[in-house]
C-alpha cells in the first residue's frame, strides 16, 4: 500500500504541476468503502486519518471499530433521510448533500448533537440518470434555502463524472462543477470554495479543472471486491 500511496502522491504532484497549481491545494480523501478494517489499519499506519464511506451503516461500523483512534469518517454516498441521526453523530463531513429533505433531517439531528457539519452539495453533471445529485439549475435556489440551516456549513460542491472512457466527457463534468462553483461565489455564496471531484481513474482531469478534494479508493487499497463480506 505504501508504494500505491506514493504513486498517487506523484500523480497529484504531476497533475498540479501541469495545471500550475500548488500541491497543497489538493486534499486526498482515501475511500475505504468495501475494504477490510485490516486494510484501513495499514492506511492508518501510513499516516492517513480521514476516510470516505458511501453507506451510513459502514460509516457507523468504522467509527465504532476505530473509536480509540483519532480518525475522521466522511460520508460520500447517497444517504436516506432516516439516517440523519447516524450522520450527525459519526460523520466529520458530508459530501453528498443532494436534497432539502436530508438537510431538514440533519438540521434537527445536528441541533440535538450540538454540532455543525461541513457539507458539499452534490450536483449531477453526468449525462446518465443513475447518478444522484441536484440538477445544475437547482443549485442556486438550494444554496439560498440552506442559509436557514445553521447547523449545516456548505463548503463546496461534489460530483461524479459520467462513467465513460471519453476523457472529453469526463472533463466536461468537472468543468461544469467549477463553473457552478464560480457562479455561486459570484452570487454571494463565498463559502462555497471546494470542489470534490475525481476518483482513482480520472483525478488528473479533475485537478486540471480545479479539484480541491479527490476521492481515491482502488488506486490506494487495490481492486475492490464487492462480494467480499466485510
Ligand atoms: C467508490 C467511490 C469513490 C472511489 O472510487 P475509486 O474508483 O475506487 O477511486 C469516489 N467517490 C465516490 C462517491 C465513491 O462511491
Amino acid at each position: 500500500m505504501q508504494s500505491r500511496l506514493h504513486s498517487i502522491q506523484l500523480r497529484i504532484e504531476n497533475a498540479c504541476l501541469a495545471a500550475g497549481r500548488p500541491t497543497s491545494e489538493v486534499r486526498l480523501l482515501p475511500v475505504s468503502k468495501t475494504f477490510s478494517h485490516e486494510q484501513v489499519e495499514q492506511a492508518i499506519a501510513l499516516g492517513l486519518t480521514r476516510f470516505g464511506e458511501n453507506r451510513v451503516q459502514d460509516l457507523r461500523d468504522r467509527y465504532a471499530h476505530f473509536k480509540e483512534q483519532d480518525l475522521q469518517w466522511v460520508m460520500i454516498g447517497h444517504a436516506q433521510t432516516n439516517k440523519a441521526k447516524e450522520i450527525a453523530r459519526y460523520a466529520s463531513e458530508l459530501q453528498s448533500l443532494d436534497r432539502l429533505a436530508l438537510a431538514e433531517s440533519l438540521q434537527a439531528r445536528l441541533s440535538i448533537e450540538k454540532r455543525v457539519l461541513p457539507v458539499f452539495i452534490q450536483v449531477k453533471t453526468a449525462r446518465e440518470d443513475t447518478k444522484f445529485g441536484l440538477a445544475p439549475e437547482q443549485l442556486m435556489e438550494f444554496l439560498t434555502q440552506l442559509r436557514s440551516f445553521d447547523t449545516l456549513q456548505p463548503v463546496g460542491l461534489m460530483t461524479m463524472a459520467t462513467q465513460t472512457k471519453d476523457q472529453a466527457e469526463i472533463r466536461r463534468c468537472f468543468a461544469l462543477l467549477r463553473q457552478l462553483r464560480d457562479q455561486a461565489r459570484d452570487a454571494g455564496f463565498e463559502r462555497i470554495r471546494r470542489l470534490s471531484m475525481g476518483m482513482s481513474g480520472d483525478f488528473e482531469l479533475a485537478i486540471a479543472e480545479g479539484a480541491t478534494d479527490i476521492r481515491v479508493g482502488s488506486a490506494l487499497f487495490g481492486d475492490r471486491d464487492y462480494d467480499q463480506p466485510r
